[in-house]
């Protein structure tokens, strides 16, 4: 298993040798602004305390408040949350929004708590976080295992805690309490956006096949979004394994089985295959939309998709990048790829702020208005750099960080 943070300040450190940076913004790049590590206390259904670990990273606010998700999951730690903050920096510099990249999570199995117990879970996360949290100062948003039920006990919480009613120190919210229209689709319709501007690049059939890791709210969205503009989404999976069939899969069947069984075992007229297995499909497209250290210098060798869009975070390690990159397999960057959830986020907290409530057709077409041009500029930066999109995306946002920093820090 690699570990995140390293993988993270490898890919910075591969872009600075193709564009440098002032050594004092890469030093700030490297190292975290600032870490909180939390014991979060639940009182349990069985009337026993139980201690949580929880995590705030804010990364670097050069660009705007701290920016980045929450997640849930037994696997967390500090050193993803870290990783996971720093994309965060990059992701909305690549986007060009106004905002810097921050993490949050806990350590926990979301699945072995009561609705109470993941209620008082919530709270406790902001009681212990709140004094660096806020509309100008740290806006955190849904990730794996959170969602807008989620924000919504958040929002409330801070709201007890300081007063504040605006609704905008937290983003992913429901509609009804302040959340914006579009933003449940918005990572996997950014993802779409991106997607439609690079197919013709990389010659991708006008109905490609896809393979998606992961059927979560990114995963499940992208299935729905992609069958909807004729791609045939031929597997799908869970954190237990997928499924796969060649001739296509019809999503919404997918979605309402595993929601009736809770499992994807026994869908009909499909072949059971595990989550390593998925990856391996001959595809044109494969979408990793699930965890980090995925497809990696082990497994590398056996990747056979034509593309390769990366809606979750980090799920390539840069041996594998490199590999691909020898093969000609282009790999779409999480950092451009899934930027569309904190581009409708930030839409969100402006929204909040103004307390205006925008369309869902002005939502879209604004997202969409980003990701496109922001995906020509990554791609003829890479072209220009003759490197692959990750690097070139990197350096875009290198020099839009440079740039903000730099009004700030002595000149030389
Ligand atoms: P989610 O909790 O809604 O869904 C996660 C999905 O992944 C579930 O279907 C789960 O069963 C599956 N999964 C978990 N472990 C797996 C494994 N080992 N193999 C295969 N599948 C596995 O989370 P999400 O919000 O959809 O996030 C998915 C990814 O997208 C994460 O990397 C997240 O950081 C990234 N992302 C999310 C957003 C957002 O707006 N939610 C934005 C940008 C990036």
């Amino acid at each position: 298993m690699n570990n995140p943070f390293e993988d993270a300040l490898l890919q910075l450190t591969r872009a600075v040798a193709l564009r440098p940076v002032r050594e004092d913004v890469l030093l700030r790049l490297r190292s975290p602004e600032r870490e909180v590590s939390v014991a979060i206390p639940v009182v349990m259904d069985s009337g026993s305390t139980q201690i949580f670990e929880g995590y705030r990273v804010q990364h670097n606010h050069a660009r705007g408040p701290y920016k980045g998700g929450i997640r849930f999951h037994p696997d967390t730690n500090k050193d993803e949350v870290r990783a996971l903050a720093l994309w965060m920096t990059i992701k909305t510099a690549v986007a060009n929004i106004p905002m810097g990249g921050g993490k949050g999570g806990i350590t926990v199995d979301p699945k072995k708590l009561s609705p109470r117990e993941l209620e008082a879970l919530s709270r406790g996360w902001v009681q212990a976080l709140y004094p660096v949290l806020g509309p100008r100062l740290d806006v955190p948003a849904p990730d794996v295992n959170t969602n807008p039920a989620i924000m919504a006990i958040m929002t409330d919480e801070y709201t007890k805690l300081t007063g504040d009613t605006t609704g905008a120190t937290f983003t992913g919210k429901p509609l009804d309490r302040g959340g914006s229209e579009g933003r449940t689709l918005a990572t996997s319709l950014g993802g779409w956006f991106v997607f439609d501007v690079l197919r013709d690049a990389f010659g991708v059939p006008a109905e490609p096949t896809v393979a998606i890791q992961g059927m979560g709210n990114v995963g499940g969205n992208a299935a729905r979004i992609f069958a909807q503009h004729g791609a045939r989404i031929v597997a799908m999976s869970d954190s237990h394994g997928g499924i796969v069939n060649m001739d296509g899969l019809d999503v919404d069947a997918v979605e309402s089985y595993k929601q009736e069984h809770g499992t994807l075992d026994g869908f009909p007229n499909a072949q059971r295959l595990g989550n390593e297995d998925l990856l391996e499909l001959p595809v044109d497209v494969l979408i990793p939309a699930a965890l980090e250290d995925q497809i990696t210098g082990e497994n590398v060798g056996r990747i056979h998709a034509r593309m390769i869009l990366e809606l979750a975070n980090g799920p390539t390690t840069p041996e594998a990048d490199d590999a691909l990159f020898a093969r000609g397999i282009p790999v779409v960057p999480d950092i451009l790829a899934n930027a569309g959830g904190v581009v409708v986020s930030t839409f969100e907290w402006e929204q909040n702020l103004k307390g205006e409530h925008w369309s869902e057709a002005d939502v879209n077409a604004r997202l969409q208005e980003i990701m496109s041009r922001e995906t020509r500029a990554v791609l003829a930066r890479a072209g220009e750099l003759g490197t692959d999109l990750r690097r070139g995306a990197f350096v875009i946002a290198l020099e839009r960080l440079e740039s903000a920093m730099m009004q700030e820090m002595p000149r030389r």
